[in-house]
């Protein structure tokens, strides 16, 4: 089945009922009223059309409706890709983070070895059913993807713990269709230490042979939840680009989740490439106390003005459904120590302008054109740095 009316496991005929009502793809929240434009808003759509896109970390499947229903919706391994809201974000690719691999974060759902496989396959099953989205394993299938005006999916997770102590399980996984990895989450794991660790170990003995395999096999790292000592000495040892797929800067808001320049700087070294996030309550600053759009480019611009041009975009972090309601349910994603020792701001109910992946890149090129930017510093942002990368990764 390929038509536009596909829905995630329609395969499956009437056994395709998800076990809760799913979030809406559109209209979860307000559209963004940034005060573009007609102008401002043509360029940026026409810089959109003509364009490689990327976000470097996105979660693009529905959440169920009421986010405490997620821990039983994630153990059926059937997340459901947003068809329809792809299909009008704009977007290119995405980098996929599907059950994140983050192993133990939470305590509710353990996602280890056999969860990620499920995942992969699973999500791989149902995309093999349909023509909008396509795997994205190659630079060429980026282009291609691009050509035929597809969206791409590039599957990735968010750390590599599942692994544990092997590391042929990373060619398994690059065999499987994975294409970017993290080396350690929140909390740490045999690679390193994660970014929550009172005492940061660094990239260990054995996450240095990870890292040198990762290489090898053509498998991109992302150090957007490991220590900064993890992250820089990972930064090191790679002899390809490392991403930091979704973070922002400390000096902007002081806490744990965000990079310090060293760790900033490192990444650019490499030929890199950092992905401003947009989780909810994380890339706060104190021009914009309330997390929105505006919040995010303050930290844009300080990476920008730090690293310079060619070595920072998006990977915004968002999903379909209640993000604020998820770090609830799992409620050591949120952090929550490390945000109340941070400074004065309010809470709030989505992040204004980034919600979700169907509007965040529209919003960003207006943003970004609105400012004052060139057409070229514009294609680099939104894809070109991040393509750039990937070419000399995924070899
Ligand atoms: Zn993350």
């Amino acid at each position: 089945m390929s038509s536009g009316d596909y829905r995630s496991y329609d395969y499956l005929g009437l056994d395709r009922t998800p076990p809760a009502e799913l979030a809406p793809e559109f209209d979860r929240v307000p559209a963004y009223d940034g005060g573009f434009d007609t102008a401002t808003i043509a360029r940026a759509e026409a810089l959109l059309a003509e364009n490689i896109t990327i976000s470097l970390h996105d979660h693009p499947v529905l959440f169920p409706a009421d986010m405490s229903d997620t821990p039983a919706y994630n153990r059926t391994g059937r997340q459901h890709t947003a068809f329809n809201g792809l299909a009008a974000s704009g977007l290119t690719v995405v980098f996929d983070n599907m059950m994140n691999g983050t192993a133990c974060v939470t305590g509710n759902a353990p996602w280890q070895w056999d969860d990620v496989v499920t995942d992969l396959g699973m999500r791989q099953a149902d995309l093999a059913h349909q023509s909008r989205v396509v795997v994205i394993k190659t630079v060429a299938d980026i282009r291609a993807a691009h050509a035929e005006g597809t969206v791409g999916l590039v599957f990735g997770l968010e750390a590599a713990t599942p692994i544990n102590n092997d590391i042929e399980k990373l060619d398994v996984l690059h065999g499987l269709g994975l294409r970017q990895i993290g080396i350690a989450y929140s909390d740490s794991n045999a690679l390193g230490s994660g970014l929550n660790e009172p005492t940061d170990g660094g990239l260990t003995n054995l996450g240095r042979k990870a890292v040198a395999r990762m290489n090898r096999l053509g498998l991109a790292i992302d150090v957007s939840h490991s220590s900064d000592l993890t992250g820089i000495q990972t930064c090191a040892v790679s002899d390809r680009p490392v991403f930091m797929t979704h973070a922002g800067a400390r000096a902007i808001w002081d806490i744990p989740r965000l990079k310090s320049d060293a760790a900033l700087k490192a990444i650019a070294e490499t030929g890199g490439v950092i992905g401003m996030s947009a989780a909810p309550h994380t890339t706060i600053s104190k021009a914009h106390p309330k997390h929105s759009i505006l919040s995010v480019m303050d930290h844009f611009m300080y990476c920008l003005d730090l690293v310079g041009i060619d070595h920072v975009g998006f990977g915004p972090d968002t999903l379909y459904g209640d993000h604020v309601g998820l770090h609830t349910t799992f409620a050591g994603l949120l952090n929550k120590d490390a945000i109340a020792a941070g400074p004065e701001h309010e809470l709030v109910p989505y992040v204004d302008g980034l919600e979700n992946p169907t509007e965040n890149f529209h919003n960003i090129a207006a943003w970004l054109v609105r400012e004052g930017f060139s057409d070229e510093e514009i294609i680099k942002v939104l894809g070109g740095n991040i393509l750039r990368a990937l070419e000399e990764i995924w070899v």
